[in-house]
């Protein structure tokens, strides 16, 4: 049980809640099935049971039948494990998913569970999960509830630990521990098992708010480097050499980061900004700002062609200015980095661009006061943590992302963070035009990418590639790029792709050939998704967008529209669209506010799959959606800020359980001193 469900202890089986209850007074009947059924619950006997097919196609059947009619049972995996369990003329409890077969109805894989069953407190009966393996070794459904019952019988309810005071405890109406744990594997009622599980995800959702409230509050106390003064380079820059007036959102950062890096308390903020809201500048006058004040500031991005693109940029900015940067990745091999690092040792380097390579133990800096995360969701947590020990402070800290995060996710994941939004385009955007085209309208728009490219512009297609191992998708791509291949004569037009399958080298080549204009049109996979700008690409061709999330869709929609032209992002499907991918589709056509896709998103596919937040671990909830349970999620927020500023360090007798229970917490998940 350990490796398939990490059930180790008692206290993991306690906690390995049954996701639903057979509930008896709740009993469909079979004659009432009809096209439009999804799921039943039925009550009847097995009147026969029988076996079909070899090999693969082997499958048990039973037929089952109520006082209404019957229908048939079918398994197709574990069928003799099944065959032996069954047994005809017993009456059980099913439930199960309603397919119609050539006018037939069948349940394929029901839960099942004798009618007389001695698990069962009152009407409602745990439903928990198992996995096939285990259940073809015997350990069902059945077995949890048993062992679980047992481990009750034993248990008095002072075994159980009350971790939340008290004084919460009322002020909150939530009911107590012991009485939350029994009532949600054996309730006595609906209404009992609804008050120990708004208990449980209350309880989940106030840890996981305790533990970010500390964090904030080790961050807080953390003393950093003070910039005292606004000196000559920025000022120089920001008379003479801007290239365009800052937005109202862009100068409003600044400020924040200004307030932060002159307090002597080390800043750790997120800059959040829908892509092309132009957070670059803001990170290059933030390091300006640094080394003013006599500190070195770095910026690192998550990928070679990013931090290029940086490092071209700030360089071509800051020319005329006499301010050296340099640009370090893994591919600066040599000479050449050697001296990187030595100018870095010795401090006559202030500003350097790169990737990963920023981070190893060999590069030393003489005084690093800022160091600038591009496109952080791209990067391990403990990354982060790495730079923080390049200085004996800590430098500050500024983590820019174009993930919008909504609200409550915020709260979650970054509740440690101070947050900064650029929450303004720069003037004089078009918006992107965005339109859904199905593949038998594929001429027209290759004969409209056609137009455009003739115009001068340059078009990105992508092709889905989910894992960059999937056979599958790189044989899609490599067709796809066969066809761009006829529609575009190649003695006219030139094209290029990029995958995660090539070498970076030609990776690097084709990409480049791309943002130099040399290649009008560039096929690749979502490789490109990130940062990437070259303002002349005005179209954005996305196939088999069903297959997309609305996040990537937003990023990759992103890369066009950077430019003065009108620009547009057509996603492709089949013919059949399913309702799920449609409703993706259509949010995209409808907007391209990056916070409202963020929140359609995040209602839509619930938290654990947003970008960025899987290897945070602090999503994990058993039992709480930080969507659905948002009202929960801000009251046990308020209750967990409220402790720790009357008592940061959980010393109160009141608040040791809590100690205790956030310590063996921290160690399973290793939340460090990260983000
Ligand atoms: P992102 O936030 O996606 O990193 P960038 O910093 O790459 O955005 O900016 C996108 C484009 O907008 C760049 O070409 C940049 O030069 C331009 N830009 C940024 N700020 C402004 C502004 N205030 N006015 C006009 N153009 C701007
Ligand atoms: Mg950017």
């Amino acid at each position: 049980m350990r490796a398939e469900l990490g059930i180790a202890n008692f206290e993991d089986l306690l906690f390995h809640f049954p996701y639903r209850y057979f509930d008896r007074t709740r009993v469909d009947k079979i004659a009432a099935i009809n096209e439009q059924t999804e799921y039943v619950q039925l009550a009847g006997k097995i009147t026969h049971i029988g076996e079909e097919g070899d090999g693969r196609k082997h499958r048990l059947i039973a037929t089952f039948a109520d006082d209404t009619g019957r229908l048939d049972l079918l398994w197709f995996q574990g069928a003799n494990w099944m065959k032996r369990t069954l047994k005809e003329q017993e009456r059980y409890i099913v439930f199960g998913k309603v397919s119609n077969f050539q006018g037939y109805y069948n349940i394929a894989h029901p839960e099942i569970e004798p009618w007389n069953s001695e698990t069962s407190v009152a009407g409602m009966q745990p439903v928990y999960s198992s996995t096939q393996k285990l259940i073809t070794r015997g350990i069902t459904n059945r077995s949890f509830a048993k062992i679980t019952q047992a481990l009750f019988e034993k248990l008095q309810p002072g075994d159980i630990t009350e971790i939340v005071p008290e004084r919460i405890l009322r002020e909150h109406q939530l009911c107590g521990r012991y009485f939350a744990l029994r009532q949600i594997h054996f309730p006595e009622s609906v209404e009992k098992e609804q008050t120990a599980r708004r208990r449980l995800k209350w309880e989940e959702l106030f840890l996981s708010q305790l533990s970010v409230a500390r964090l904030r509050l080790q961050h807080t106390a953390q003393p950093g480097w003070v910039f005292a003064k606004v000196g000559d380079r920025f000022n120089e820059f920001y008379s003479n050499h801007l290239p365009f007036s800052l937005t109202g959102a862009q100068k409003r950062v600044i400020r924040e980061i200004r307030t932060d890096t002159g307090s002597g308390r080390q800043m750790n903020r997120l800059l959040q900004g829908d892509v092309g809201s132009g957070k670059t500048i803001v990170a290059l006058m933030t390091m300006l700002l640094a080394i003013d004040n006599g500190f070195q500031a770095c910026i690192m991005a998550p990928t070679e062609i990013l931090s290029q693109q940086h490092y071209a940029n700030i360089a071509r900015l800051l020319a005329p200015m006499n301010v050296p940067v340099r640009l370090l990745t893994g591919a600066v091999k040599g000479k050449a980095r050697k001296e990187i690092l030595a100018a870095l040792a010795d401090g006559s380097l202030p500003i350097v661009v790169g990737t990963h390579a920023l981070i190893e133990d060999s590069v030393q800096f003489k005084n690093l006061g800022m160091a600038v995360i591009d496109e952080q969701h791209r990067f391990g947590v403990g990354q982060r943590a790495r730079l923080w020990k390049k200085n004996e402070l800590p430098p500050h800290v500024l983590v820019m992302t174009a993930t919008p995060i909504p609200r409550t996710l915020g709260m979650t994941i970054y509740g440690d963070l101070d947050i900064s939004v650029i929450d303004e385009l720069p003037p004089g955007r078009q918006a992107i035009k965005t339109v859904h085209r199905k593949d038998m309208g594929r001429a027209k728009v290759m004969e409209f990418m056609r137009s455009e490219i003739d115009k001068g512009r340059q078009a990105y297609i992508v092709y889905p590639l989910i894992e960059e191992s999937e056979k599958l998708d790189y044989e899609s791509l490599m067709a796809g790029y066969e066809q761009v291949k006829i529609w575009f004569n190649e003695n006219r037009y030139n094209i290029a792709m990029v995958h995660g399958r090539q070498d970076p080298d030609e990776r690097e080549r084709n990409m480049k050939r791309f943002a130099k204009g040399e290649a009008h049109i560039l096929v690749a996979t979502t490789v490109i998704e990130v940062g990437v700008d070259v303002p002349n690409a005005s179209v954005m061709l996305i196939e088999s967008a069903e297959r997309f999330g609305l996040s990537q869709m937003h990023q990759l929609r992103g890369r066009v529209g950077r430019g003065a032209e009108q620009s547009y992002c057509i996603l492709m499907t089949g013919n059949k669209v399913s309702q799920e991918s449609k409703k993706r589709i259509d949010i995209m056509v409808e907007t391209t506010d990056g916070f409202k896709i963020a929140e359609a998103d995040l209602a839509m596919r619930g938290p654990g799959d947003l970008d960025g937040t899987q290897q945070s671990g602090i999503l994990k909830f058993r039992l709480a959606d930080i969507v659905k349970d948002a009202d929960v999620l801000e009251s046990a927020r308020n209750a967990a800020i409220g402790i720790i500023k009357e008592d940061p360090r959980l010393d109160q007798p009141a608040h040791q359980a809590l100690r205790y229970t956030l310590q063996a917490m921290n160690k399973e998940k290793h939340w460090g001193k990260i983000s």
